[in-house]
């Protein structure tokens, strides 16, 4: 198929951008990497008046840290991150990366286009999730920040209205004393998940302070618990190697998995089957992320 006609125009600052897309009248689309957005439109899924392509648009390819962040802007592709030295700091998503479809489509694709597009397995929706990035909307009211937990409101559906570009997206840099898992399983590398975890624990004195496991491709959106208590009384017992902590973890990721993994079955895998692939990859993920965050803790001290 073919997509359907639309008009298309290429801005060259913002301005005109957030303009443009506010003069179409709703019929408007932003226009990033393509990657989601030219096989949605071949497939006739979507059938916008106006293509606002971005890519011209000035002062939208920065990276940067600003102060406990770093700040991606929308026309940042998903490939620089794997490579640029700044986004070292934001390790989780540097772990999340190489799950994002294949190299040609992160050559292409941009961050702040695959939290737009919120498909629900997607890992980079969920990496800003677990760590409640700031995401930034400017329409032509001006610019606000919506958290991350606040921002996937459906499948496929955000808080982005049709007036609105989202311009950047701020991720929290890592603290010492922190640690991160990430993995999902799939049916070949490259393919959406069919579930899939990211987890932020952070120690202090040997405790658990913080312990945040983030599910994707379970739900309609990601989904996110704090799981500190549950942490904390798998590593409260005297012994607390990795095979026991995950042991003692099994019980209540059982419990989690009710109350998070609610996506129905499909052709992939049923519901029973995903939840659990979320309790296994939890469990494994929990205890790496316990374990590198009291590394760092101790490599501080010294
Ligand atoms: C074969 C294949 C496999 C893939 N596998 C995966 C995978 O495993 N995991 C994964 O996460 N993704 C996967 N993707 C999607 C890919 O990662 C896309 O890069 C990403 O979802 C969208 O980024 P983009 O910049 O290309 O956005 P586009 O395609 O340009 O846009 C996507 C949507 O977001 C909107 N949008 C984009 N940027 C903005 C903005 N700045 N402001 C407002 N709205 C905006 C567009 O209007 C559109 O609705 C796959 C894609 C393909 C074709």
């Amino acid at each position: 198929m073919k997509a359907a006609p639309f008009a298309y125009v290429r801005p060259a600052t913002l301005e005109d951008a957030v303009a443009e897309l506010a003069g179409s009248d709703g019929g408007g689309k932003v226009i990033a990497g393509g990657q989601s957005l030219v096989p949605v439109l071949a497939m006739r899924l979507a059938r916008p008046e106006t293509l606002v392509d971005i890519t011209a648009v000035e002062g939208l390819d920065g990276l940067r840290k600003l102060g406990d962040n770093l700040e991606i802007s929308a026309m940042v592709r998903q490939r620089r991150i794997e490579h640029d030295r700044s986004a070292d700091s934001v390790p989780l998503l540097r772990m999340a990366l190489p799950w994002v479809g294949h190299r040609e489509l992160r050559s292409r694709g941009t961050v702040c286009g695959s939290l737009a597009h919120a498909d629900p397995a997607a890992e980079i929706p969920a990496v800003a999730t677990c760590l409640n990035a700031q995401l930034t909307l400017t329409s032509p009211a001006g610019a606000r920040q919506v958290p991350a937990r606040e921002f996937f409101t459906g499948a496929m559906t955000t808080a982005i209205g049709p007036e609105d570009i989202l311009t950047a997206v701020r991720f929290p840099t890592m603290a010492s004393g922190e640690g991160f898992g990430f993995a999902e399983i799939a049916r070949r590398h490259g393919d959406f998940a069919l579930a899939g975890v990211a987890v932020r624990v952070a120690v202090s004195g040997g405790r658990v302070h913080e312990a945040t496991l983030t599910a994707f491709g379970v739900s309609d959106r990601p989904v996110t618990r704090d799981v500190s208590a549950e942490l904390t009384s798998a590593t409260g017992a005297p012994e607390h190697d990795g095979v026991r902590m995950a042991k003692r973890l099994e019980e209540p990721l059982i419990g989690l998995a009710r109350d998070m993994v609610d996506t129905d079955g499909d052709a992939h895998g049923s519901q029973d089957y995903r939840r659990r692939l979320f309790v296994t990859l939890a469990g494994r993920e929990l205890v790496k992320a316990h374990d590198r965050a009291q590394r760092s803790f101790d490599e501080v001290k010294l």
